[in-house]
């Protein structure tokens, strides 16, 4: 096997047109010619994250981005509610306990959306909680918590709702101005078909507030000196400037493609891999609400789930994302974010369906192609 497929839900394929930009020569930031780059960077971000309000682009991974969260609009013995239903959510409760921050945590069984109900509730018995952390799209467990529904209950009180969108934003509808959420978070090497290095924060009005009065420590991550920054065209620190260059390709083939369009292809190539796990008698690890980002499958119980991940990774040069912790060796986790297509769903099932085969499961080759194709037909382009 001489030809590699990432499939992995982060980091995700980079189109040549990105990787293309990002091979420029680098130029000084502090110029016009940068600075024109920053400023149609901005009018993508701003479009896609849904705000008026400014996008800032770290040089960090997303993790970068969800600590600045934390140190811009809290201050220290704070207390924050923690939607923690996988290893993402898991982070915000050690970002938060990293910096003392008094956490309360609404605990959701692994591959369960957060029942709005019990994040109501919590918010009632800790009504000093002075934010929210929950993820859109939980992607150690492939689940999505219903944001709207829980921005409806932080709207309502003094609380911030702080959201890690990191396999949401560019994969779903995550309005952010519209649905009242203060604090939203990306990364690069997610939806946005850039490597990682680069992640994406906005803050609402009611967040810049909260920003100007937080007293934990911050220094690289003061988001009040990168706004002045994008006032100015420019940013605090040095940037990631080959990484900026291709962000701008990557979000003008968004805006090329259409946002409604980049979302229904993600709901479309979802299903298709959802369809494929049906046919071939697999369960889904969050059948309940599964994120359009990547889905997680079950294993069958008798097959040595690191194994089979390994071998499609090491043999079939095949990498998609195994199961962490508690879910070592049970899942199989099958993106299909960013830059991805239906002949990436066909790809991954087609190995998904050879390994089972040859890891002893009795399946049906094709079966599974099959039924992701019938889905994927609806999605292809008139015949004229
Ligand atoms: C990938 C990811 C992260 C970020 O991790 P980094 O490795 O720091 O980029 C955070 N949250 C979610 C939901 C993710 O999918």
């Amino acid at each position: 096997v001489i030809k590699s497929f990432l499939l992995a839900p982060g980091p995700t394929p980079v189109p040549p047109e990105v990787l293309a930009a990002m091979a420029l020569p680098v130029i000084h930031h502090r110029t016009p010619q940068f600075a024109a780059v920053l400023a149609e960077a901005e009018e993508g971000l701003r479009e896609l994250f849904g705000t008026s309000q400014d996008v800032l682009i770290l040089a960090a991974s997303g993790t970068g981005a969800m600590e600045g969260a934390v140190t811009n609009v809290l201050s220290p013995g704070d207390e924050v509610l923690v939607v923690n239903g996988g290893k993402f959510g898991e982070r915000w409760t050690r970002i938060c306990q990293a910096y003392g921050l008094r956490v309360h945590e609404v605990v959701v069984e692994w591959g369960r959306p957060v029942a709005p109900q019990m994040v109501a509730t919590a918010l009632d018995e800790y009504p000093a909680t002075r934010a929210v952390f929950v993820q859109a799209s939980e992607t150690s467990t492939c689940a999505l918590h219903p944001v709207p529904a829980v921005a409806e209950l932080t709207r309502r009180r003094d609380a911030l709702l702080v959201v890690d969108g990191i396999t949401a934003v560019g994969v779903l509808e995550l309005p952010m101005d519209r649905l009242g959420i203060d604090v939203l978070v990306t990364g690069s090497q997610k939806a946005l078909m850039l490597p990682p290095g680069l992640a994406f924060v906005a803050l609402s009005e009611r967040a810049w507030a909260a920003a100007e009065r937080a007293r934990l420590p911050r220094f690289y991550f003061d988001f009040r000196r990168e706004r002045k920054g994008v006032a100015e065209r420019s940013t605090a620190w040095t940037p990631a400037i080959s990484l900026v260059q291709g962000l701008r390709v990557a979000l003008a083939m968004l805006r090329a493609e259409g946002l409604p369009n980049v979302w229904a292809r993600h709901e479309r190539l979802a299903c298709a891999t959802r369809a494929a796990a049906a046919a071939l008698g697999l369960r889904l690890l969050a059948p309940e609400a599964p994120s359009p980002a990547a889905t997680a499958v079950l294993l069958p119980a008798d097959v040595d789930g690191s194994a089979l991940f390994r071998y499609l990774r090491d043999r079939m040069r095949v990498t998609f994302a195994g199961g962490q912790d508690r879910l070592k060796g049970k899942i199989i986790r099958i993106a299909h974010l960013g830059y991805a297509d239906a002949f990436d769903v066909v790809t991954a099932v087609a190995a998904l369906e050879l390994a089972l085969d040859c890891f002893g499961v009795p399946v049906e080759l094709g079966r599974g192609v099959g039924a992701a194709e019938r889905v994927l037909a609806g999605g292809l382009p008139p015949r004229s």
